[in-house]
């Protein structure tokens, strides 16, 4: 399939590399390739540049968000979740009309500081603005409950977690879904319409208290039932 990654920190380097790896043809979509790939820092997440991780992965090739999306079948959001609007914006509505979207992005708002809060909840959701924003794309939200690394190879823990998707077009689901399993996901709950991506983006506060909790990133939620 042909993919288009919007994103080139920790999430959309670990996405667009797992899925060239499974054979998938890949673009990196950023607001300025030039300006990006310029960057010799590491980012606030300790996230190599975007030139490094581009060395060692020749077979991507790095492009504006429109000239990524243009040709794709399947793009995955990996922006700031305070920017993902603006970031798809950018892509162009024409560029994602019929596509299916893969949001892994969570609304967090770090200007007062750590634990960030959430900028959108409990009666709507970031998937839901996307969703609303650009109607003729078919927005399915998944990823966004586990670290990068897990999302994309889950097998790295011990024990197999649980997964969600949340969305309105039930192939698109299914589509997300077999990338899940390709990716190794052997758990993937589907909760229903878009909307449910309010209760995926809210278990976000639980998520960071864990984190702090455990000292770890490595750590996936079980539904056992
Ligand atoms: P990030 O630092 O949150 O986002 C980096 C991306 O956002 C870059 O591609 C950047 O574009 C873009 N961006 C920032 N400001 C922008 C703006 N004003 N307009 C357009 N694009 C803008 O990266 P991340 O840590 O990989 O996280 C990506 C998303 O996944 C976030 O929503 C995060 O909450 C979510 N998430 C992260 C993890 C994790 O393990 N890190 C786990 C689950 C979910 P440029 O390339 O142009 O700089």
């Amino acid at each position: 399939m042909k993919a288009a990654v919007f994103g080139t920190g920790r999430v959309g380097q670990t996405i667009a590399a797992r899925l060239a790896e499974l054979g998938h043809t890949v673009t990196i979509g950023t607001r300025d390739p030039e300006t990006t790939l310029s960057r010799t820092a590491a980012d606030a997440m300790g996230t190599p540049p975007l030139a490094a991780w581009a060395a060692d992965n020749p077979g991507i090739e790095v492009a504006r968000f429109a000239d990524a999306a243009a040709g794709a079948e399947l793009i995955v959001n990996a922006t700031n979740g305070s920017a993902s609007l603006d970031a798809l914006a950018q892509a162009g509505a024409e560029n994602l009309d019929g596509k299916v979207l893969l949001d892994i992005a969570n609304p967090l708002d770090f200007s007062n500081g750590m634990p960030p809060t959430l900028l959108v909840k409990d009666t709507d959701s970031l998937g839901e603005q996307i969703q609303r924003a650009f109607p003729t794309a078919r927005v399915v939200k998944a990823l966004n409950t586990l670290t990068a690394e897990l999302q994309a190879y889950p097998a790295r823990l011990p024990e197999s977690g649980t997964v969600f998707v949340s969305g309105n077009d039930p192939a698109a689901k299914t589509t997300v879904t077999e990338i899940l399993k390709d990716f190794g996901h052997q758990d993937v709950i589907d909760l229903g319409d878009i909307t449910t991506a309010r209760g995926t983006e809210m278990l976000m506060p639980v998520w960071l208290r864990l984190y702090s909790a455990l000292g770890t990133p490595a750590f996936n939620f079980k539904i056992v039932r």
